[in-house]
């Protein structure tokens, strides 16, 4: 059935657990685990803001007997920034990281990204060159440290109002290279791009076999396809490349995210009460679009 092996999405589906409101209990992804799993998802992304907070040993067994596959994301607040030029703040940066990574490892993980290289924040000043040799080094040790237990790091590409390092796929490639370590990839996400790239279906492009995650968000941060993300040209891209990666719905209502999200990613409006069915819709905007991406760039393979 080639016909059908070309439209069948082979790329592992992922959803934010934020887009479910965290339920206070001892196990406070439980209906992210629940959600994630009835809508069809195949990876559950884990935030790791406060590694420590993210009790491991109980989650990893919701997730396998879900049958999801946990991701680790993590953004670093200012106080814990490795591009800081005070080697205190930089230090507590590198501890962070290499917390997530235990919390990676311990939950059976195999991808941290996010933005890990800088704050995720505004910044009111340009990067110094001496912060960048900062956060070089410090990745270069993290890299090297998750490669010794088979974890892939993804740079995610952030607006210039949550980061002043790396806004661009182009500026990702680059550090990437600058740090030197296999395992480093570049994490695309659409809201960001949409911001920030000239063309984002050429940004998607000129990663290649470098992009290691795409998150899939709206211009709005709310449910795909409400939005001016021209996700067609997206994923015509992905399907231009022929990438297989994961593919993550990252979207945020402000009645469920927690204080510190709501802040850091200025999450001031509703869009939407009910996660179950924006996920489910998330879920069936990406393989629908993938699918037909997929035929369009079958049939420009079989008009050459
Ligand atoms: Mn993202």
């Amino acid at each position: 059935m080639a016909a059908t092996e070309l439209t069948e999405p082979a790329n592992p589906l992922g959803v934010h657990a934020l887009v479910w409101r965290p339920d206070g209990t001892s196990s406070p992804w439980r209906r992210a685990v629940e959600g994630a799993a009835a809508a069809g998802f195949d990876l559950l992304e884990i935030p790791l803001r406060d590694p420590s907070a993210v009790a491991a040993a109980a989650l990893r067994p919701q997730l396998q007997a879900a049958g999801l596959r946990p991701v680790c994301l993590l953004g670093l607040p200012f106080d814990a920034d490795v591009s800081s030029t005070d080697p205190q703040v930089a230090g507590r940066g590198e501890h962070l990281l290499l917390a997530a990574l235990d919390v990676t490892v311990e939950l059976g993980a195999s991808y941290l990204g996010g933005v890990l290289y800088s704050a995720a924040g505004k910044y009111d000043r340009p990067p110094s060159a001496a912060g960048r040799r900062s956060t070089v080094e410090v990745l270069g040790r993290l890299a090297d440290k998750a490669a010794g237990v088979g974890v892939t790091v993804g740079l995610e590409v952030v607006n210039r109002y949550e980061t002043n390092l790396v806004n661009t796929a182009a500026q990702a490639l680059a550090l990437i290279d600058e740090i030197g370590a296999a395992n480093l990839v570049v994490h695309l996400d659409t809201y960001h791009a949409n911001i920030e790239e000239t063309d984002v279906a050429a940004a998607i492009r000129a990663t290649d076999d470098r992009l290691g995650y795409l998150h899939a968000s709206e211009s709005n941060r709310g449910p795909l396809g409400h939005g001016s993300v021209d996700f067609p040209a997206v994923f015509s891209a992905l399907a231009a490349t022929g990438y297989t990666g994961p593919i993550g719905f990252e979207g945020f209502t402000a009645a469920d995210a927690p204080p510190a999200l709501v802040a850091s990613m200025a999450l001031w409006r509703d869009h939407w009460d009910d996660p179950y069915a924006v996920a489910r819709s998330a879920r069936h905007f990406i393989t629908s679009g993938l699918a037909i991406a997929r035929r369009g760039a079958a049939r420009e393979r079989g008009r050459r």
